[in-house]
């Protein structure tokens, strides 16, 4: 017997009829012997609703507020589920965030998990109780209700999982797992068995749709296995799990392809290359809250040096401005910006025993004549900026050239 940690999302348990079949398939894992702890979000289109109603009574709501009305959400969903258990003639019990404890910062409406006290929930387990939690929501030391951010029941549902020690986390979902790449990108890509904590995390670009990545890097921390599958199907979904665990990594190099449009490129040329240039540049934009993503500095020559970094296209103009502000401090050459374009990343931890496979990705690249604006590498990925235009061709090439399709 097993302690299984199941989170069913917004469009999971989006009216009735999904609720009815949620609350059967919790009963077929419970049949199988196991203990069941189900985490809920709101259904599906609600936490927009009450946002939008806050909006409509205070354009500007104070945040605990709005987690006091977005707290209802889930709660609804709860006291459903349970009753459509209780109607199949099986105990079940809901609980709120506080109710079990689920501690969190005071952060309205983006809180962290600091502590949870399971006890609760193992007082039902042992009352022979399927235990029912409301995702998304905590309490502070105070008593105030508290939100976990957008996405948050993912989070909740591996957070009770290490509490818990639960031996897996099911993330049920619209999407029966993670892919190779996006299928609207690639009509052959192809549902992945196993995936790593840190490939999915170097994934996020695709797998963000799929999960909070914050719960990845929770489950990653607690070593908890993960496991996203589909509530309307019997495919076992993608495990994301540790390298160890993961038992295809004796012959598998790349996972999957993942990218992002939301790139702009900014590059100021022609300042002076000596000790403090990359602070004096990226500390305005630091300053500003702004992320940089990638960052490349060229080799000086006549004392001077050009230096390139991206970030993401919503903060291209704010960037602009201040790095022209920069430049002429420091009497640069020019200042020159791209918001057309994409990052392409080929994700892999097979990439750490086999070589040549960034040189690989260069030349499939080049045969399609695409050029290669910046590289960067880690460990277990390669990533390239490329103009957006040929972003689908960069995909489609590299998942045909690196085997990921299906096979015929
Ligand atoms: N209901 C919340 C949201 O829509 C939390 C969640 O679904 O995970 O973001
Ligand atoms: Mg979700």
């Amino acid at each position: 017997m097993a302690l299984i940690v199941q989170k069913y999302g917004g469009t999971s348990v989006a009216n009735p009829e999904c609720i009815g079949i949620v609350a059967d398939r919790i009963i077929r894992t419970r049949q199988q012997g196991h203990d069941i702890v189900v985490v809920v979000s709101a259904m599906s289109g609600e936490t927009n609703r009450l946002l939008s109603l806050a909006k409509e009574i205070n354009p500007d709501p104070d945040p605990r507020e709005v987690d006091v009305l977005l707290a209802t959400g889930e709660q609804v969903t709860i006291a459903l589920l349970s009753m459509a258990l209780h109607a199949r003639g099986f105990k079940a019990c809901s609980f709120t965030g506080s109710q079990v404890h689920i501690l969190t910062d005071s952060a309205h409406n983006k809180a962290r998990i600091k502590k949870i006290d399971g006890q609760r929930v193992r007082q039902a387990l042992e009352d022979k109780a399927i235990v029912v939690v409301a995702g998304f929501q905590g309490v502070d030391e105070q008593g105030n209700i508290t939100t976990l951010g957008r996405g948050g029941s993912d989070t909740s549902a591996v957070a009770l999982a290490a509490a818990l020690k639960a031996d897996e986390c099911q993330i049920y979902t619209d999407v029966d797992g993670v892919y190779t790449t996006d299928p609207r990108v690639v009509p052959d890509a192809r549902r992945l068995d196993t995936l790593t904590y840190e490939e999915m995390l170097e994934m996020a670009s695709l797998g963000a749709k799929v999960l909070q990545i914050r719960s990845v890097e929770f489950a990653q921390k607690y070593q908890v296995k993960l496991r996203v599958a589909s509530t309307f199907s019997e495919e076992g979904g993608t495990l994301i799990t540790d390298e160890n665990e993961s038992k295809k990594m004796e012959n598998v190099v790349i996972s999957g392809i993942a990218f992002n449009r939301d790139e702009a490129k900014l590059t100021i040329l022609g300042v002076p290359d000596h000790p403090g240039i990359a602070h004096a540049i990226l500390g305005p934009i630091a300053d500003a809250n702004i992320e940089v993503d990638m960052i490349i500095q060229n080799i000086g020559r006549d004392g001077t040096t050009d230096f390139t970094f991206t970030v993401h296209r919503n903060d291209y103009k704010s960037a602009l401005k201040i790095l022209q502000d920069v430049a002429e401090q420091l009497e640069a050459r020019e200042v020159l910006g791209d918001d057309n374009i994409v990052k392409v990343s080929l994700v892999g931890v097979g990439m750490r025993s086999h070589a040549g496979i960034a040189d690989e990705m260069f030349r499939l690249l080049a045969e399609k004549d695409i050029n290669i604006q910046m590289i960067s590498t880690s460990e277990i990925k390669v990533s390239v900026i490329l103009h957006e235009h040929q972003l689908d061709t960069a995909v489609q090439v590299l998942h045909e050239g690196f085997g990921l399709g299906r096979p015929d």
